[in-house]
C-alpha cells in the first residue's frame, strides 16, 4: 500500500509481534529496520499457537474479549499478507477446537464456562462424549463432557515466525542482530518497542523507573512425535480439564504434537520435572495413546505478563510506540498488534479502541 509519507521505522524485537508489525509497516511502504540479537528466541519460540478467543476466555477479563475477537477476525488477513511475500508454511489450521472434561467436577466447570461464553456472545456447541469421540476417536472413553468451538484455530509459531521473517526480508525489511538498550541510539523517525519481556531493559523513553510492569510467567511445554501408525492421532486442537487443571494438545501436520502448558511464577527458566510429569499424566488421561508418542523436546517459555493481563499498546512520545505484554495470547493478538501498531507508528487512529492497553497505566 502506498502512503504519502514514507517513514524510517526501527522495530525493537523480532518475536512474532515485532516481525508481524515490521511486515505490515513495510507493506505500507515504510523503510523498516528490525533489531534483535536473537530473532524469534523468546516466548514465540515456545508457544502453542492456539488462536483461541473463546476457549481461552478467563472470567472477569472483559476488556480482553474484544481484542481477542478482533484478532481472530483479522488473522486470515495476516496469513494472506505473509503468504503474499513468502512461500514458507505458517501451520495455520482451521479444524477447530474440542474442549473436554475428565470427571463430573470438570464437567461442571465446562458447563459454567460455556454459560459464561454464551453470555458474552461466543459460539460454543455442546457435544455428547459419543459425538466427541466420533470426531476424535483417540479421546478417552471415560470423559464426562465435551464442547466444540469451531472458531478457535491454530498456527505453528515456529513455522509462522520463520515465514514472517522470510516475508519481511522479501518486503525489504533490514535486520540488525543487535540489542537496543536505548531508543535514542536507533536512527529512525519512529521506534516501536516489541521486545516482549526484554522491554524492561529498553530505555531512553521514560524518566525514573520503567513504567512497564512486566513479569515472566513460565510455562512448561512438550513437543511429541506421533508414531507413523497412529498419525493423525488428532485433527482438532484438544483442550482438557483434568481435576480442574487445563491441558492442551495441538496436532501438527508434520506428525508432531504440542502438549502444554503449565503456568508458574517461580523464576525457574528450565522445564520442571513436576510440570512435565503433570502434563503427560493429564494428556494421557484425555488421549490414552499419548502414552506411545516420542518425546522430542521439553522446554519452558516465559509469557510476558502485565498486572491486569492486558497488553501495553500505545504511543508514549512523539517518536516512540510500545507494543508488548501480550501474556498468554500473544500469538492470537499478533494480528491486532501488527495492524494497530502500524497505525500508531503512522500517527493514525487505531482501528479499535486501545484505551485499556495504555502503556503508562501502571506507572
Ligand atoms: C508455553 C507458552 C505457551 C503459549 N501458548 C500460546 C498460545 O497457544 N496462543 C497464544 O496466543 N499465545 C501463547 N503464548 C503467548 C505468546 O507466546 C506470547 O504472548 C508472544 O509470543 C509474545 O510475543 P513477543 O514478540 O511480544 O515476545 P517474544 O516472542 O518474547 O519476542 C521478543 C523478542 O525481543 C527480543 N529482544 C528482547 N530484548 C531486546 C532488546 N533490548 N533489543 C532488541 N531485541 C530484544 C528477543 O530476543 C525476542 O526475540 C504462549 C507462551 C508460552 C510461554
Amino acid at each position: 500500500m502506498e502512503h504519502l509519507t514514507s517513514l524510517d521505522v526501527g522495530v525493537v524485537g523480532a518475536g512474532i509481534i515485532g516481525l508481524a508489525t515490521a511486515l505490515t509497516l513495510a507493506d505500507r511502504g515504510h523503510r523498516v529496520t528490525v533489531f534483535d540479537p536473537a530473532p524469534a528466541s523468546g516466548a514465540s519460540h515456545h508457544a502453542g499457537g492456539m488462536l483461541a478467543p473463546t476457549a481461552e476466555v478467563v472470567y472477569k477479563q472483559d476488556p480482553l474479549f474484544p481484542l481477542m475477537a478482533r484478532a481472530a477476525e483479522w488473522y486470515p488477513e495476516l496469513i494472506s499478507l505473509t503468504n503474499a511475500y513468502s512461500e514458507l508454511p505458517t501451520g495455520h489450521r482451521t479444524e477447530g477446537t474440542l474442549v473436554v472434561a475428565r470427571d463430573r467436577a470438570d464437567r461442571t466447570h465446562l458447563d459454567e464456562l460455556r454459560d459464561y461464553q454464551h453470555a458474552h456472545g461466543m459460539v460454543v456447541e455442546a457435544l455428547s462424549t459419543r459425538k466427541a469421540r466420533s470426531l476424535e476417536p483417540a479421546l478417552s472413553p471415560a470423559l464426562a463432557g465435551a464442547v466444540r468451538i469451531a472458531g478457535d484455530h491454530q498456527v505453528q509459531p515456529r513455522l509462522f515466525t520463520r515465514a514472517l521473517y522470510d516475508a519481511c526480508a522479501r518486503a525489504g525489511v533490514s535486520f540488525r542482530e543487535e540489542k537496543v538498550a536505548d531508543v535514542g541510539a536507533v536512527d529512525a523517525d519512529q521506534v516501536i518497542i516489541c521486545a516482549g519481556l526484554g522491554a524492561r531493559e529498553v530505555g531512553g523513553w521514560f524518566e525514573g523507573p520503567n513504567p512497564l510492569k512486566l513479569r515472566p510467567v513460565y510455562g512448561d511445554v512438550l513437543q511429541l512425535g506421533v508414531p507413523e501408525h497412529q498419525f493423525p492421532l488428532l485433527n482438532h486442537v484438544v483442550r482438557g480439564f483434568v481435576e480442574d487443571r487445563p491441558v492442551y494438545l495441538i496436532p501438527r501436520s508434520d506428525r508432531t504434537l504440542t502438549l502444554g502448558a503449565t503456568s508458574r511464577e517461580d523464576d525457574r527458566p528450565l522445564p520442571q520435572a513436576g510440570g512435565v510429569h503433570q502434563l503427560l499424566r493429564d494428556a494421557i488421561d484425555v488421549v490414552p495413546a499419548i502414552d506411545e508418542c516420542d518425546v522430542l523436546e521439553s522446554t519452558a517459555g516465559a509469557r510476558p505478563g502485565s498486572p491486569d493481563d492486558l497488553p501495553y499498546l500505545g504511543r508514549v512520545s512523539e517518536r516512540v510506540v510500545v507494543s508488548t505484554g501480550y501474556f498468554r495470547h500473544g500469538i492470537l493478538l499478533t494480528s491486532v498488534a501488527a495492524r494497530c501498531g502500524a497505525e500508531l507508528v503512522e500517527k493514525r487512529r487505531p482501528s479499535i479502541d486501545l484505551a485499556a492497553c495504555a502503556p503508562l497505566r501502571h506507572a
